[in-house]
């Protein structure tokens, strides 16, 4: 396969809406040029497309943005005022069905933000071998700034848009959490599809990120952190990837910062502690914590819930600006907020010998080419993130089915171990310790189910791209592999459906 050129600058020159849009931190305002998001998407599949044999024809089918919803409706606030909500949902892809992606609360939310992330969305599921489309949407508003009845009003009354107009159900399109929503969201968005359609026999897979008494899966609220941990863990094993970023292989006394303290920041920086790395700093709007010692982060996520915040965590410097957290010499780097925080603006402050995108879209196709020049390793959003689709599959499925993993079969399996295990005492004269003999025939439950289906699957996805970037040799970085792989993969679906020829 040819080298081929494909720069950035060249694609900015092409872009029909080059645009300067507020950057993704509501602190300093920095103004930032850069890409619209979704521009940004389509220039790392069209990056990657050129190592296809697809026509064009069938490449714009893949990457054009099925169907966007732009919704306003009022709000009567708590004193009597009326607002209006700008709200989006985006269907990206219906070469499989439903489709499936968060929902977003942020000021930031724009129907540029909520196409971009809708097709990350089915990148990621294609890359994981989810079979959904992929879809997000958004509401423009600051949730500091509403009461939880004003929150409540704002869900409901957006459900109530997305079921009037049939763009949510089991079959159809399948929210789940993002920034700023979270289990109680999803719950009245339940509650609401519930009241008003008649299908309540699968009602609850019409949505995701549930409380686990409303039909949620246990597992789910750490499954992108998780999934960050164990694809991160893979991509750290290979020696001969290790090497040239001056590391050794392992997690191991790896020093790591995480961007975004919510909840795929928390649980990225909980697992990758507990799996041996340490946590230097941790950065949230509002600033930064750092000590090289590392930091527990347990304590700081106990501290944040008291004080309301984590600056001036005991043991621990308080940096004003969080952006700066970003350039600290670290092995990896985890911005685990929002898009667009690593630009040409600061990238040649950068230090870490790894980035990897727990969040989606944090490093702009400028920046992700100076790093990648400079022999960074980027392991990219549309693979690393992808622990919550993952494991929103298995809970779509639980509720379809109506039972939970591991419910039949579960007691079965343990009888059937310790019966076997008995037979060796008997046959060997010789006893295993309890603790041990409780190891050896444990049956699963769900989490235990959940966590290693994930594991498993984030494991075979590095794998398959890493196998990729091989394949297509020099000049293939792990984003362009990623690609390249999702590009095949919905080609061959849309062709099974017999819309290509
Ligand atoms: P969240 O709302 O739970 O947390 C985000 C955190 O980032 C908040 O604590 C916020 O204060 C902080 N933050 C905002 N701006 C910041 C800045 N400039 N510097 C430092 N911190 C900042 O959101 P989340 O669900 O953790 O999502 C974070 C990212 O992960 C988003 O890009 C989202 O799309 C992506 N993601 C989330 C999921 C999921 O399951 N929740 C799945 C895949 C991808």
């Amino acid at each position: 396969m040819p080298f081929l050129f494909f720069h950035y600058s060249e694609y900015l020159k092409g872009s029909t809406i080059s645009s300067t849009v507020k950057a993704g931190n509501p602190i300093d305002n920095i103004m930032k040029t850069v890409l619209p998001f979704f521009e940004q998407v389509n220039f790392n599949f069209d990056k990657a497309a050129k190592y296809t044999n697809y026509s064009p024809g069938i490449l714009n089918e893949i990457k054009i943005c099925n169907s966007v919803y732009h919704m306003t409706f009022p709000l009567k606030r708590d004193n009597g005022t009326i607002e209006t909500i700008h709200a989006w949902r985006a269907e990206h892809s219906h070469h499989k069905l439903p489709t499936k992606g968060g929902i977003r609360y942020s000021t930031l939310v724009n129907e540029d933000e909520i196409m971009a992330l809708a097709a990350l969305m089915t990148y990621k599921c294609a890359i994981v071998d989810v079979p959904f489309g992929g879809a997000k949407g958004g509401i423009q508003i600051n949730v500091e700034k509403y009461s939880v009845g004003e929150l409540e009003r704002i869900t409901r009354r957006y459900a109530y848009e997305l079921v009037s107009k049939n763009f949510i159900g089991p079959g159809i399109d399948v929210p789940a959490p993002d920034y700023g929503t979270g289990e109680r969201e999803m719950a009245w968005i339940l509650d609401t599809y519930t009241a008003m359609t008649s299908d309540k026999l699968e009602a609850r897979a019409c949505v995701t990120g549930k409380p686990v008494e409303q039909g949620g899966i246990h597992g789910r609220k750490e499954a992108t952190g998780l999934g960050v941990y164990y694809g991160l863990r893979e991509a750290c094993s290979f020696e001969e990837d290790m090497k040239p970023l001056g590391l050794s292989s392992g997690l191991e006394g790896k020093s790591i910062v995480v961007q975004g303290f919510g909840n795929v920041g928390y649980h990225s920086a909980k697992f990758l502690q507990e799996g041996g790395a340490v946590i230097i700093a941790i950065a949230e709007f509002d600033g930064a914590i750092y000590n090289t010692q590392g930091l527990e982060v347990g304590k700081v996520s106990d501290y944040r819930n008291e004080n309301g915040s984590i600056l001036n965590f005991p043991d621990a410097k308080t940096m004003k600006n969080p952006s700066e957290a970003l350039e600290l010499e670290c092995d990896i780097l985890v911005p685990a907020a929002l898009e667009n925080q690593i630009t040409s603006e600061n990238v040649h402050r950068i230090k870490a010998r790894i980035i990897a995108e727990a969040a989606n879209g944090p490093v702009t196709p400028e920046a992700h080419d100076i790093l990648k020049n400079r022999g960074t390793l980027i392991i990219p959003d549309t693979y690393l993130n992808a622990g919550g689709v993952i494991v929103s599959y298995f809970e779509w499925l639980n509720n379809l089915s109506h039972v939970r993993f591991g419910r039949v079969g579960r007691r079965f399996e343990e009888n059937s171990r310790k019966d076997f295990m008995m037979a060796i005492e008997r046959i060997t004269g010789k006893r295993l310790p309890e603790n041990e003999m409780k190891r050896l025939v444990y049956g699963p439950e769900e989490r235990t189910l959940v966590n290693t289906s994930l594991e498993d699957t984030m494991a075979v996805a590095y794998n398959e791209i890493r196998e990729t970037r091989t394949q297509y040799g020099n000049g293939i970085d792990l984003r362009t592999a990623s690609f390249i792989k999702v590009i095949n993969k919905i080609a061959v679906s849309y062709m099974e459906l017999g819309i290509f020829p």
